[in-house]
């Protein structure tokens, strides 16, 4: 059976301009795109999974219209694969930025497969402009008070402003160091 569904699968914290651009294309190759929102137990997000299944809700329908009817956001906690057969998608979709990605997307596609032989993994890659963008560097650059716009849908640059606001707030002072 040849299936049009894909699962785009990530912890999108947040999710930035390189991630819309890889759905972009994902929604030239597939009928229907799933976007997996990982709930990563194992990883210190910065935003909790609700609030990052509504920045990606929020960004996908801003940059998607016309596809409304061929796009979900999902939160998802189980396997990846798990989820991927509840959601009928045979295909997952990731990014390759460069080399650097290579080595663990290698082994992460290879694992899927020995886990679930009839789901495929393929890479798509962003345009040029987006190759150096990482969520770890859109959140490191914007908690410092740098100017992320560029980088992220308007939404999440909102909201990460509001979370350097709120750290500078509980950001110790050099009087509470020597109290
Ligand atoms: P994960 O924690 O699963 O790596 P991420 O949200 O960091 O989740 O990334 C999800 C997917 O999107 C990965 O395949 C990653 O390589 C890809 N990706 C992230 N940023 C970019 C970008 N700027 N260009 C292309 N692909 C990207």
């Amino acid at each position: 059976m040849i299936s049009r569904v894909a699962f785009y699968p990530g912890s999108f914290d947040p999710i930035t301009c390189g991630h819309l651009d890889i759905a972009e294309r994902a929604l030239r190759l597939f009928e229907q795109l799933i976007v997996g929102v990982a709930s990563s137990h194992n990883k210190n997000t910065l935003f909790s999974q609700q609030e990052r299944v509504a920045q990606v809700e929020c960004a996908v329908s801003r940059a998607f219209p016309d596809a409304a009817s061929r796009l979900n956001v999902v939160g998802f906690e189980s396997l990846l694969i798990e989820s991927m057969r509840e959601h009928e998608a045979r295909v997952i979709v990731r990014g390759m930025r460069a080399v650097s990605d290579f080595e663990f997307e290698f082994q992460l596609a290879g694992m899927n497969r020995a886990l679930a032989p009839d789901i495929e993994t393929v890479f798509l890659t962003a345009s040029d402009k987006y190759h150096f963008l990482s969520s770890r560097f859109v959140r490191e650059i914007a908690l410092m008070g740098g100017d992320i716009a560029g980088f992220v849908p308007s939404s999440v640059a909102s909201a990460l402003k509001e979370k350097a606001k709120n750290q500078e707030k509980f950001r110790p002072t050099s009087s509470d160091a020597t109290s």
